[in-house]
Protein backbone atom coordinates (compact mmCIF):
# COMPACT_ATOMS: atom_id res chain seq x y z
CA UNK A 1 0.00 0.00 0.00
CA UNK A 2 1.17 3.66 -0.82
CA UNK A 3 2.33 5.90 2.00
CA UNK A 4 0.85 9.10 1.48
CA UNK A 5 2.08 12.53 3.28
CA UNK A 6 -0.71 14.82 4.63
CA UNK A 7 -0.24 18.08 5.97
CA UNK A 8 -2.70 19.40 9.11
CA UNK A 9 -2.78 22.95 10.18
CA UNK A 10 -2.90 21.94 14.09
CA UNK A 11 -0.55 18.85 13.81
CA UNK A 12 1.69 19.42 11.45
CA UNK A 13 3.20 16.56 8.25
CA UNK A 14 1.91 13.32 8.78
CA UNK A 15 1.78 10.14 6.79
CA UNK A 16 -1.27 7.62 5.98
CA UNK A 17 -1.23 4.06 4.71
CA UNK A 18 -3.77 3.95 2.01
CA UNK A 19 -5.04 1.99 -1.14
CA UNK A 20 -4.64 3.81 -4.58
CA UNK A 21 -8.43 3.49 -4.99
CA UNK A 22 -9.70 5.38 -1.41
CA UNK A 23 -10.65 8.42 -1.82
CA UNK A 24 -8.41 11.14 -0.62
CA UNK A 25 -8.22 12.12 3.48
CA UNK A 26 -9.84 15.49 4.01
CA UNK A 27 -9.96 15.45 7.44
CA UNK A 28 -7.12 14.42 10.08
CA UNK A 29 -8.31 12.68 13.36
CA UNK A 30 -7.73 15.86 15.27
CA UNK A 31 -10.58 17.41 13.28
CA UNK A 32 -8.81 19.72 11.16
CA UNK A 33 -8.63 19.81 7.39
CA UNK A 34 -5.77 18.40 5.59
CA UNK A 35 -4.11 18.68 2.22
CA UNK A 36 -2.48 15.64 0.41
CA UNK A 37 1.13 16.69 -0.24
CA UNK A 38 4.06 15.70 -2.17
CA UNK A 39 7.09 14.35 -0.76
CA UNK A 40 10.05 16.38 -1.09
CA UNK A 41 11.31 13.41 -2.39
CA UNK A 42 9.03 14.05 -5.48
CA UNK A 43 10.00 17.52 -5.75
CA UNK A 44 13.29 16.96 -6.05
CA UNK A 45 12.76 14.02 -8.48
CA UNK A 46 11.32 16.69 -11.16
CA UNK A 47 14.13 18.73 -10.50
CA UNK A 48 16.00 16.58 -11.87
CA UNK A 49 13.92 14.57 -14.14
CA UNK A 50 16.00 14.28 -17.21
CA UNK A 51 19.22 12.92 -15.54
CA UNK A 52 17.82 11.08 -12.61
CA UNK A 53 15.90 8.96 -15.72
CA UNK A 54 18.72 8.90 -17.71
CA UNK A 55 20.79 7.53 -15.21
CA UNK A 56 18.23 4.85 -14.21
CA UNK A 57 18.24 3.73 -18.18
CA UNK A 58 22.05 3.48 -18.36
CA UNK A 59 22.36 2.28 -15.12
CA UNK A 60 19.84 -0.54 -15.62
CA UNK A 61 19.26 -0.64 -11.66
CA UNK A 62 16.36 0.59 -9.41
CA UNK A 63 16.72 3.38 -7.38
CA UNK A 64 15.76 1.39 -4.15
CA UNK A 65 14.45 -1.32 -3.04
CA UNK A 66 10.71 0.46 -2.67
CA UNK A 67 10.07 0.12 -5.86
CA UNK A 68 8.05 -2.81 -5.72
CA UNK A 69 6.24 -0.98 -3.28
CA UNK A 70 4.95 1.72 -5.72
CA UNK A 71 6.68 4.58 -3.40
CA UNK A 72 9.27 5.31 -5.17
CA UNK A 73 8.69 8.74 -5.78
CA UNK A 74 9.99 9.11 -2.64
CA UNK A 75 13.28 7.44 -3.13
CA UNK A 76 16.50 8.47 -0.87
CA UNK A 77 18.25 7.51 -4.20
CA UNK A 78 16.58 10.94 -5.87
CA UNK A 79 17.87 12.95 -4.10
CA UNK A 80 21.54 12.06 -4.18
CA UNK A 81 22.35 15.76 -6.16
ZN1 LIG B 1 -4.29 17.09 12.94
Amino acid sequence: MPLYEYDCPACGRFEVLQRMSDAPLTKHDCGEKVKKVLSAGAFSFKGSGFYATDYKKSAGAPPCDKAKSGACQGCPGNKAA
